[in-house]
């Protein structure tokens, strides 16, 4: 079916879902409340059932141009002794293809494109939604993809699940160098990961308990293996972005409103079942979850009736599997996070390389 869609949210849930829905002949817009789009950079990794989704966008080619594979990662201890691999290899044998790992101003860059090319897709910047009647008036379809804070889902999901803190606090950056190991250091309480991110450059996050200061951040890892005192040592605290750790609590009993009046709606991304970063999950559920709406919408019959299908089949193939994600995501973020460990690095130990 084709209709009129207005997309709330031009991060990447509402970009891939501007790009399938035009892609399946809808009249789209985009209200997205910056004035510009964000582009710090930190890098994403885009598993390989994300990247099939990208190319069934039509954007995968452009995500291959910038994008590095991610391979050889372990988890280490503080002392640099490797305890575990990351399972890439197994990845990348099931999957036919390698993870990806790419900064997000090049992803946003590569949906922007993909979005450009129709030509007729407005992304209208400076857009604040607070009001969704006169957003959804006259509208086949509202999505959704404004992020944790959902405007979207709280007018017309309710209020009662919202962002709850993890507990502790991460911070990202990108040095100028590369680093000669990848992957994740685990110690009591705090952890820290190395991943590539494009040549000549190394992407890096730390997450610790509690509120903390650069200065702060230097001092609990001045001891840990090279190179990560030497990251930041070396890279400008200006530069490195602080955030709490949040997920959605409780999980949604539904990722869709059909009986929305004056048009249903449906969730995508942060909105729908914001996770913590631990398993790099929150870029590619979005991605999987604008590919599954914008099938199901394609594949649908003409008139509401077409779209509260499409959108109970969206929801039957998404919030389940996303919802596990998010899960074990916060799980991982307890065990990563552990003060208790020579029983977790025992576990990691067992695991298969
Ligand atoms: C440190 C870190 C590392 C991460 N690593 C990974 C990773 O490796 N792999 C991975 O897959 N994911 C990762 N993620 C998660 C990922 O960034 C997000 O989960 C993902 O981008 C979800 O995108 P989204 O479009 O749903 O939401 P968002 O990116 O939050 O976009 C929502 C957009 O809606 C706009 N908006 C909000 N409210 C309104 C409103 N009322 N009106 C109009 N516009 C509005 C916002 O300005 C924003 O542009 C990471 C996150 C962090 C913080």
């Amino acid at each position: 079916m084709t209709g009129t869609a207005t997309v709330v949210g031009a991060g990447i849930g509402g970009l891939a879902t501007a790009i399938g829905l035009r892609r399946a002949g809808w009249n789209v817009t985009v209200l997205e409340r910056r004035t510009e789009l964000e582009r710090y950079g930190a890098a994403f990794g885009i598993h390989p059932t994300a990247q099939s989704a990208l190319d069934r966008l039509g954007v995968g080619d452009a995500l291959r141009e910038h994008a590095v594979p991610y391979r050889d990662a372990h988890i280490r201890t503080p002392d640099g002794t490797s305890i575990a691999r990351l399972p890439l290899d197994r990845i990348e044998r099931k999957a036919g293809r390698p993870e990806l790992l790419i900064s997000r101003p090049y992803l946003l860059d590569a949906l922007l494109a993909g979005l450009d090319a129709f030509g007729d897709v407005p992304v209208k910047l400076g857009e604040r939604v607070t009001d969704l009647d006169a957003v959804a008036a006259g509208q086949d379809l509202v999505i959704g993809a404004d992020g944790i804070r959902s405007a979207v889902r709280a007018a017309r999901l309710g209020d009662r699940s919202g962002p709850r803190e993890a507990g502790t606090v991460a911070w990202i950056g990108i040095a100028d160098f590369e680093s000669p190991v990848h992957g994740e250091t685990w110690g009591s309480g705090r952890f820290f990961g190395l991943t590539p991110v494009e040549p000549g450059r190394t992407n890096w996050y730390a997450t610790v308990p509690g509120a903390t200061t650069a200065a702060e951040l230097r001092g609990f890892f001045a001891d840990w293996h090279d190179p990560i005192p030497r990251i930041l040592d070396t890279t400008d605290p200006a530069t490195w972005i602080r955030y709490e750790m949040r997920h959605l609590h409780p999980a949604l009993p539904s990722f869709v409103a059909t009986g929305a009046r004056p048009a249903p709606v449906a969730l995508v991304g942060d909105a729908a079942h914001a996770m913590t970063p631990n398993l790099g999950q929150g870029a590619c559920t979005a991605i999987l979850d604008a590919d599954a709406l914008t099938r199901a919408l394609a594949a649908a019959p003409q008139g509401r009736e077409g779209v509260a299908g499409a959108l109970h089949a969206y929801d039957r193939e998404r919030r389940r599997s996303a919802q596990r994600t998010a899960f074990a995501s916060r799980t991982l973020h307890r065990f990563m996070s552990t003060e208790r460990t020579r029983l977790r690095n025992a576990a990691v130990r067992l695991l298969p390389g």
